[in-house]
């Protein structure tokens, strides 16, 4: 079997569509999304570029927002308190690595819940326990979509999430729990993670080692999605997945680069749109 590429360019460019359209029907009202960044660095740089360009196709003003290194966490966090009151400012990110000594959690916390459209603020995070949120985490949200748009039933399917960070693979368990599919979570302490692998209809891998997951570990037939970003030994950019090995195995694949992350940054902007009122 030769598995279908998830192509993530193609749904992120059909996603955009649609925002415009809910952007259009906000009339003149400004949705402005603020990045914030301390110092600067090359990996996030690429990252505000990607949101920039996306931002200006669905009609969301961006505003960078670089503070210099050397910025503390209480200055950090002063700078999102002044954003949470500015009215036209819908949306807030912060742009990671942070520095070492600026805690991710207390940054996120700050951020007022409705502009949180990372979906990271422990209010967002929790709410989705509940049901999707209206702000759920971009990636998440992003993983979701692409294994919807295979059209598989996903009550019933054996799901396996490998990867239990906060911001990854626990809301991408959850969120996919919803649908009534059967999940597994595995981590850094799963005994035989190929045990579990080899039994999943849809697999997602969210993990950070490149070649982590390779074809023989994966069922045939099974959806796959690749959300690690990794630079390979030649200073490509490659998933977790062993892409060679695994699109002979596997029913879809996403690729890496062009599968999670272009429909990632999609999903900031809808979750944008989302605080700012729009029905999207
Ligand atoms: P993290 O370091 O916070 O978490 C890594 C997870 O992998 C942990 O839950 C850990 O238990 C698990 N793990 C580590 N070694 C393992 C092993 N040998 N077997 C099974 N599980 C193991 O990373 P993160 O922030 O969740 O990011 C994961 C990957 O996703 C990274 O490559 C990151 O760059 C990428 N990412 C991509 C997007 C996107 O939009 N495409 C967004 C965020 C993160």
């Amino acid at each position: 079997m030769t598995a279908q590429l998830l192509d993530g360019k193609q749904l992120a460019q059909d996603l955009r569509r649609q925002l415009r359209v809910a952007r259009q029907a906000l009339g003149s009202r400004p949705v402005r999304l603020v990045s914030v960044e301390v110092g600067q660095n090359p990996a996030a740089d690429v990252y505000v570029r990607n949101q920039l360009r996306a931002a200006g196709e669905v009609g969301i003003e961006m505003e960078v927002s670089n503070l210099p290194l050397g910025t503390d966490e209480a200055q950090l966090v002063r700078a999102i308190e002044v954003l949470n009151e500015r009215p036209e400012v819908a949306g807030v990110i912060v742009q990671r690595p942070l520095p070492p000594g600026i805690d991710p959690r207390v940054v996120q916390s700050a951020i007022a819940p409705h502009k949180d459209v990372e979906g990271m603020h422990p209010a967002n995070m929790g709410a989705i326990l509940y049901r999707e949120p209206l702000l759920p985490p971009c990636t998440a949200a992003a993983a979701q979509h692409l294994i919807v748009s295979t059209g598989i039933d996903l009550r019933g399917a054996e799901t396996v999430v490998v990867g239990h960070s906060e911001i990854v693979g626990k809301p991408i368990a959850v969120l996919l729990l919803h649908h009534l599919s059967t999940v597994t979570v595995c981590h850094v302490g799963t005994r035989r993670l190929i045990d579990h692998t080899r039994r999943a209809d849809i697999l997602v891998v969210a993990v950070g080692k490149a070649g982590l997951v390779h074809g023989d570990m994966v069922k045939p037939g099974a959806i796959v999605v690749d959300v690690g970003i990794n630079q390979g030994a030649d200073g490509r950019i490659v998933g977790d997945v062993h892409f060679a090995s695994t699109v002979e195995v596997a029913g879809f694949l996403t690729p890496v680069p062009g599968g999670v992350g272009p429909v990632t940054v999609a999903m900031l902007l809808r979750n944008t749109l989302r605080a700012a009122g729009a029905t999207v």
